[in-house]
């Protein structure tokens, strides 16, 4: 699932990795690629329309985070736009004031409703529940025992109309189920109903009457998100015949090009409620948007490392080296270790520092700290004396000696520290340089 427009996204944003800057003509050059993609993968055109959109007017405006680079910030938007259109939170299922809560569930034949209502119950069950499921799909040649066996699976009871009844009314079963749950303390009634293989008028009215008949609280559509650009008028027709208010997306486990899943929610305008994703029971799961997006960008450690870089490396702790930068002041030993614990606190991705202000200059001395280098380092500089640590200079033979001792390293350990950070503070010299300041950033304040 996804795949392809996953490959493509990829391919879309590596292009962007040179550039140090966005123009208003890469964004747009952007935007069409990835307008194409969605289209490719089968996204609903008003979808795709409103998506570039927003991704256009975002893209240019000054909302960019500057510990980003132009990369980032695209991955970024379009995840948080693909987060939306999937419906941003997860929404939970609405449960009755008074039991039982009715969950109806409609969509075409095949589509996986069946199916559903066992996966469904099961959850239902596990999370502490007592579903009654309920057999009013009597259309569908086999429809009744299926549910039966998946009743028996999930060890929920299955409310069917008598063997030999076959041609039952599907309303009436519908209405003496909710009777039943009542007698028999179920608390949830989850009632299965015929689909056709393309939408008709006489389903909807069935599906309608059913509704009528047992007041839901939940109308759940299920739509196979491997049918593409169908989907959309499935949708429609199921919104306006019966009512939905919510969806579940089956076959996701399929390798479709997923354009269903991406435009059900906008479509509908009701929130995608949970993600089956293969024949047995358990391939069931309460829908997440953010992780959905997050599989589509097929990037979840670059999506992480955007979080951690813009956490780590916060506006308050930017604004306080750029205020020591400018005003001239020393950058000390002290101010070395905390930029390492800023890095150190991305964990293991620390080496993909070029994206933070400032820090990708000190990558190359940064890929070298591993776990063990960095607890040395600690170790070293907090053995000094606050003197020697504002005031390095100082530190002659005999002081590293005991430095060494006192953090349990050898005397080469220090000396290589300080090499490290003499070039470390000769670069924060040249970047208040860059920063516009007479004398490389050594004016005093
Ligand atoms: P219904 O006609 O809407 O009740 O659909 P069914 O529940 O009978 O499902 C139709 C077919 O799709 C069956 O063969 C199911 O095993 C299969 N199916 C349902 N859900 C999924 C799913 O999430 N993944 C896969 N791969 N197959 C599914």
């Amino acid at each position: 699932m996804f795949d392809t427009l996953s490959d493509r996204l990829s391919g879309i944003f590596s292009k962007l990795r040179s550039k140090g800057r966005l123009t208003d003509a890469d964004v747009d050059a952007t935007a069409r690629e990835i307008r194409l993609a969605l289209l490719e993968a089968d996204v609903a055109l008003p979808v795709v329309k409103a998506f570039i959109f927003r991704l256009k007017e975002r893209a240019r405006g000054a909302q960019v985070s500057q510990a980003l680079n132009p990369a980032q910030q695209i991955i970024k938007i379009v995840h948080e736009e693909l987060v939306a259109v999937l419906g941003g939170e997860a929404r939970r299922l609405q449960f009755a004031k008074q039991p039982p809560t009715v969950i109806m569930l409609a969509g075409l034949q095949g589509s996986g409703k069946t199916t559903l209502a066992g996966k469904l119950a099961r959850w239902l069950k596990a999370q502490g529940n007592q579903p009654l499921l309920v057999a009013c799909d009597l259309q569908r040649p086999n429809a009744v025992n299926q549910l039966q066996v998946l009743g028996q699976r999930a060890g929920v009871e299955v409310y069917a109309p008598e063997p030999g009844n076959g041609t039952g009314d599907p309303v009436q079963v519908a209405k003496d189920s909710i009777e039943h749950a009542r007698r028999h303390m179920r608390d949830i009634v989850i009632v299965d109903t015929a689909g056709r293989l393309g939408i008709d008028t006489e389903m909807m009215a069935q599906a309608a009457a059913i509704r009528d008949a047992v007041n839901p609280d939940e109308v759940i559509f299920v739509i196979d998100a491997m049918v593409g650009q169908d989907a959309v008028a499935t949708a429609e027709a199921f919104r306006d015949g019966v009512g939905i208010t919510g969806v579940v997306l089956s076959k996701l486990d399929g390798d479709a090009r997923g354009g269903a899943a991406l435009s059900v929610r906008e479509v509908t305008g009701q929130p995608i409620l949970f993600a089956s994703t293969g024949e047995k029971l358990e391939d069931f799961d309460v829908f997440h948007p953010d992780r959905m997006a997050s599989r589509i960008l097929g990037m979840g450690d670059v999506l992480t490392l955007i979080e951690q870089a813009e956490q780590a490396f916060d506006e308050e702790q930017k604004e306080k080296m750029t205020a020591k930068l400018l005003g001239g002041e020393q950058f000390t030993l002290e101010d070395f270790l905390d930029q390492l614990i800023a890095v150190r606190r991305m964990g293991p991705i620390a080496n993909l520092l070029g994206m933070m202000p400032g820090m990708g200059q000190m990558k190359d001395q940064l890929a070298e700290l591993d776990d063990s280098h960095f607890d040395k380092v600690t170790a070293i500089i907090r053995s000094m004396t606050p003197g020697e640590r504002t005031t390095p200079k100082i530190l002659n033979g005999s002081r590293r000696a005991r430095i060494a001792r006192g953090s349990g390293v050898t005397v080469t350990d220090v000396n290589q520290l300080l090499n490290r950070f003499e070039q470390a503070q000769k670069m924060m010299k040249q970047m208040g340089g860059m920063m516009g300041l007479p004398g490389g950033g050594r004016r005093k304040a």
